[in-house]
């Protein structure tokens, strides 16, 4: 039999017992699957990194660690980790990263604030562009990106992507690496960040960047707050230069009361909601990788540790 260790805050093995030992019965697993194993015994760590586990040296016969959660950079540098360590990839998460994303752009598109917001009663009649005359760029074409960029085009929208590597996806222009930035930026009215946090990305929209934008343009960061300059972006939205930031992620979570970002009235500050992890597709997701071990198949979404993600 074998032991799989639940590594996560205690509040989420409610949520997760019951998929988990659904999905393994399903995937034909036959396990011990328990938040209390001694380390010498596990087999798999499934592993959120809000757990207290940091030394992963005891668990000397672990096949590998798999993460709840797609972002994972507080993981991915840990020295004691000497085995695969593989990243979420849930359907779940990507309808509801799509569907947070599509909400937000829609907002800005469609202009709804100046509606919804309209103390004065005034009648301004001024219908909004239609999507094929926005300008989307994803910054970021990986499961996340790709699916929101799809699901933009499918809506008309004027869509383009920038990823480290080349990429081909039919309708969207994509761009890569250091020296299409410049060009996806520039074509940016609304620009969306679903990078991960690497030491290439931080601050990938700094003072400098941001000024490569349409003066107006519109920010949306469900990816990391690390992704952007703070102070650059509060400089640019007082200019003028970017009209509204939404923003889910942030250097520090929970954002602090004293944070500016909580009273910029060009600010929209969403609680790190955008995609949560969903246990019952999610609960699949590692069985597979489990099942995969098991029977000598190459683990999925396994993390390139030099990348950092
Ligand atoms: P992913 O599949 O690993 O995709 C990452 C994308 O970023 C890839 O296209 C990658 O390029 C690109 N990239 C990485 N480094 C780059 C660089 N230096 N320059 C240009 N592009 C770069 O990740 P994912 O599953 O889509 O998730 C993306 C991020 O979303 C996660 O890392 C996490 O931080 C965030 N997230 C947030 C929430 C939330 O609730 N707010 C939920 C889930 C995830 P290549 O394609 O060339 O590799």
């Amino acid at each position: 039999m074998l032991n799989i260790l639940f590594a996560a805050r205690k509040e989420l093995w409610v949520t997760y017992e019951r998929p988990l030992h659904n999905a393994l019965n399903e995937a034909g697993i036959t396990a011990n699957l328990s938040t209390d194993i001694p380390p010498e015994l596990v087999d798999y760590i499934v592993y959120a990194p809000n757990s207290q586990l940091g030394d992963f040296t005891p668990y000397v016969r672990a096949k590998a660690v798999l993460n709840l959660w797609a972002g994972v950079e507080n993981i991915v540098g840990n020295p004691t980790l000497n085995i695969p360590l593989a990243r979420m990839v849930d359907p779940g998460m990507t309808q509801s990263m799509t569907e947070w994303v599509v909400g937000h752009v829609l907002r800005h598109h469609l202009g709804m604030d100046a509606h919804i917001h309209n103390p004065d009663k005034i009648w301004r009649p001024v219908a909004p562009p239609l999507a094929q005359e926005r300008r989307v760029t994803i910054l970021g074409l990986g499961e996340l990106g790709t699916h929101v960029a799809r699901t933009l085009a499918g809506l008309h929208f004027d869509v383009a992507g920038w990823s480290r590597s080349a990429k081909q996806l039919d309708g969207i222009a994509c761009y890569h690496g250091p020296a299409g930035l410049k060009d996806a930026l520039e074509r940016s009215d609304i620009a969306v960040l679903l990078l991960p946090n690497t030491p290439d990305t931080e601050n990938t929209l700094n003072s400098l960047t941001l000024s490569l934008m349409p003066k107006g343009a519109i920010i949306i960061n469900p990816g990391r707050g690390a992704l952007i300059d703070d102070e650059a972006l509060l400089a640019a939205l007082d200019a003028g230069q970017i009209a509204h930031a939404t923003l889910d992620v942030f250097r520090q979570e929970p954002l602090p009361q004293t944070h500016p970002f909580w009273t910029h009235d060009k600010v929209t500050v969403t609680p790190h909601i955008a995609a949560e992890t969903r246990p019952l597709t999610a609960s699949r997701v590692i069985a597979e990788n489990i099942r995969r071990g098991e029977s000598g198949e190459p683990f999925v979404y396994l993390v390139d540790r030099s990348a950092g993600y």
